[in-house]
């Protein structure tokens, strides 16, 4: 259960967020508690700033943390960025690429996700990919192109090897920050297809291993019929996830 927070909360926010959080969760199953323990990975994605705060408040509760982009490049002439190894050294295990904002605002296309990408795996982040189609497109009919499209050229050149790290989000744009979520069926169907395509990259059991998250208007009242399609894996989650109480309902559901 990944929470993408975008552009929200100071590092005194997030701190707090993180104290209501944590004492809300189940503790994590290598923790115990078997009775109540937590099955699910957590992930969470601040803005840069707030990961330091965030690392000293999540120690020992289970919680992993994601930079919400990074460049491909170690260090240099890059204003405004930051390196695969920037993001490691203040806490990070996870990294999103991607994201349709990305894409929309800040002109990221497929081919400059894949050097990301590769970055991130030779650094040793595990990536969390993001691919979804717009309203117009799916109403075109070329959902499946368009994922087809995403997933190979933003995995161009990845290897079978070093599938089990990647995570692949499917967020259908229509569907973010709209409160429009994807039925359960139409996202089962959309991972599905990706897993499918997954195989014809890596072969069916490096498929099997990589994980497909759904993103798009996730709620606590809509996350149950989701998670009971077993094609998905979990959620990457960007509103409900600002609120500790809303975002415990949802790893805990
Ligand atoms: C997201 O930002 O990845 C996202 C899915 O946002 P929201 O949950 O708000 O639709």
């Amino acid at each position: 259960m990944a929470a993408n927070w975008k552009m929200h909360k100071t590092p005194a926010e997030t701190a707090d967020f993180l104290a209501r959080l944590i004492p809300l969760l189940a503790p994590a199953a290598a923790e115990g508690a078997p009775e109540r323990a937590r099955v699910c990975d957590i992930v969470v994605a601040p803005p840069f700033p707030c990961l330091p705060a965030a690392a000293t408040a999540a120690r020992g509760a289970g919680i992993e943390l994601a930079g919400q982009n990074m460049h491909w490049e170690t260090h240099g002439a890059f204003t405004g960025e930051v390196s695969a190894a920037m993001l490691l050294a203040v806490g990070c295990r996870y990294v999103i690429l991607g994201h349709s904002e990305r894409r929309q605002y800040f002109g990221e296309t497929d081919a400059t996700i894949n050097r990301k990408l590769l970055a991130a795996l030779n650094a040793g982040l595990r990536p969390i990919v993001c691919v979804g189609e717009t309203l117009a497109q799916r109403e075109a009919g070329q959902t499946e192109t368009v994922l087809r499209e995403q997933l190979e050229r933003g995995f161009l050149g990845i290897k079978a090897t070093q599938a089990p790290p990647c995570i692949l989000a499917y967020e259908p744009v229509w569907a973010i920050g709209t409160g429009r979520t994807a039925t359960p069926e139409l996202a089962a169907d959309a991972h599905r297809y990706l897993r499918q395509r997954l195989a014809r990259l890596w072969g069916d059991s490096a498929a099997a291993a990589c994980r497909i998250l759904y993103g798009g208007s996730v709620k606590p009242d809509n996350i149950r019929g989701l998670m009971a399609q077993p094609e998905l894996d979990g959620a990457l989650v960007g509103g409900a996830s600002l609120d500790p109480q809303s975002f415990a309902a949802l790893v805990d559901f």
